[in-house]
């Protein structure tokens, strides 16, 4: 998608701080961190949102991928949180598929 944020940031025209890729997944640190760490993991294929997914395998690369930098970066030990915002009441602002991993501080529940 050539005017998607976030397909800019995974193929490079976009600068961002990377904390991990590979072929299928990009992670980069978001702009405007709701906790000290606050990770967006994405596909690099673009779906508009987690309802646009058909095939099982991203949810299975997009998991993994993440659970994996939570491990990188030391989130496991004091825990994290890993949302997935999907539409308009959902909270979700960028329609490009993305889950955000927050972590650094305790979290409340339930959400806002
Ligand atoms: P959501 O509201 O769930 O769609 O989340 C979108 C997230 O993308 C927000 O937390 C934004 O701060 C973040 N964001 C928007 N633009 C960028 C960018 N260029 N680099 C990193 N994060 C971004």
């Amino acid at each position: 998608m050539s005017d998607c944020i976030f397909c800019k940031i995974a193929n490079g025209e976009i600068p961002s701080d990377f904390v991990y890729e590979d072929e299928n997944i990009a992670a980069f640190r978001d702009v405007n961190p709701q906790a000290p760490a606050h990770i967006l993991v994405i596909p690099k294929k673009h779906y508009a949102s987690a309802a646009e997914v058909t095939d099982a395998s991203v949810w299975s690369s997009l998991m993994s991928s993440a659970v994996k930098i939570a491990r990188k970066l030391g989130l496991e030990e004091n825990g994290y949180r890993m949302v997935i915002n999907t539409g308009e009441q959902g909270g979700q602002t960028v329609p490009h598929l993305h889950l955000h991993m927050l972590a650094g501080r305790n979290l409340g529940w339930p959400p806002g």
